[in-house]
């Protein structure tokens, strides 16, 4: 009787004047009749920032003294998730394009942060590329599913935060007296990286070994074109104490960076080449390892993956960053007890940093015990 009764108000209800409510679609009803259920309890906000660099950064492709960045926040339930997207400008995207990007972002059609895959592939399907656009969501969504928890990343991962690796400090292209001073200034750190690439290789290299004989590690951002060089280059490097060296030829020259990782004496890593977790396929038997950096990867979600396809491949892994706040950093470092090698320099290099979390320190990262990405505002 009562089930019948039940059934009665609810068909009743689903008739209105007549007209059955049916006949409308779903963007009429969510309209006319705004439903509590449907309204999503996770707010995302955003504004744009521009870091200021301590130093001119010069690489083999460009020059510059700032870097656009946008800062996102996803608050839920009286906790706010922070992200960070950040733009340098040769990889295309700006503030003017994250800003659109994150206008798109509807979050109603979700009510549980925990629903992380769901929620990331709907923004990964708004529109193709936008990859700082969409890492801002993805570090927003999974510093506050730290916080809901109250862990940090790394256990919620099950890794070993006393397994961080030391970082590389990256000194840029320059006159050797800027250079000089940039090693003397670099002298916490245990392996300086070095961008290469041009017509004064040997002098940039000569010039740190004038100061210092601590490890180099390479990165030549595409800068050599014929391999014959590279490997001649390489084998000199390696005598000059360095580690590894990072996408020393075009990313479309895959027989030839293939042909060079085959005959080197070095480790080769792919940067570059190596965006998004597909390419880390391609990757393989082309380079030694590839460069995870969650602006190119969409964040962490699939830096994650990247990680353990790479590992599964037996290839090297290592963990880079843009010039970014210590929100991106914290969050990149948040992987780095499971990579070979680490470049998260990126705060260290600007000075209107507005996060306080991982620190470098002794050359070492060092995870904090503080929930999500492990931040505070400063
Ligand atoms: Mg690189």
């Amino acid at each position: 009787m009562s089930q019948n009764r039940r059934d009665f108000f609810k068909t009743s209800g689903i008739i209105a004047g007549g007209i059955a409510l049916s006949s409308f679609d779903n963007s009429f009803f969510a309209k006319s009749f705004p439903n509590k259920s449907k309204s999503s309890k996770m707010k995302l906000t955003f504004r744009p920032y521009t870091l200021e660099l301590k130093h001119v950064f010069t690489i083999a492709t460009s020059s510059r003294t700032t870097t656009p960045v946008v800062l996102t926040e996803i608050e839920y339930e009286g906790l706010t998730g922070y992200g960070e997207a950040s733009m340098p400008p040769y990889l295309g995207e700006s503030h003017d394009t994250v800003l659109k990007f994150l206008a798109k972002v509807d979050l109603t059609n979700f009510n549980n942060p925990f629903e992380l895959e769901n929620i990331l592939a709907y923004v990964d399907s708004i529109e193709e590329g936008n990859k700082a656009a969409k890492a801002s969501v993805d570090i927003a969504l999974h510093d506050l599913i730290g916080k809901i928890v109250n862990q940090p990343l790394y256990n919620i991962w099950g890794f070993d935060k006393t397994k961080t690796p030391v970082t590389s400090f990256t000194i840029g292209i320059d006159k050797p007296d800027v250079v000089r001073q940039k090693v003397i200034e670099a002298e916490e750190y245990k392996i300086l990286k070095v961008k290469l690439g041009r017509d004064t290789d040997r002098e940039m290299v000569e010039t740190i070994r004038s100061v210092t004989d601590k490890p180099l590690c390479v990165d030549v951002n595409q800068g050599w074109t014929d391999k014959h060089f590279a490997l001649d280059m390489i084998h000199w490097l390696k005598e000059m104490n360095t580690e590894f060296v990072e996408q020393p030829m075009p990313k479309e020259d895959i027989d030839g960076n293939a042909w060079l990782t085959q005959n080197s004496p070095l480790p080769t890593i792919g940067d570059e080449a190596v965006q998004r977790l597909p390419d880390v396929i391609k990757a393989h038997g082309v380079y030694s390892g590839i460069n995870i950096k969650l602006m190119k990867s969409t964040g962490l979600r699939e830096a994650h993956k990247m990680l353990t396809l790479a590992r599964s491949l037996n290839m090297k892994v290592m963990i880079g960053c843009m010039t970014e706040t210590s929100c991106a950093i914290s969050a990149a470092a948040q992987l780095s007890p499971m990579v070979d090698w680490a470049d998260l320099d990126g705060a260290l290099l600007i000075s209107n940093d507005i996060f306080d979390g991982t620190k470098i320190i002794d050359g070492r990262v060092v995870l904090t015990d503080l929930p999500g990405i492990g931040i505070k505002k400063i």
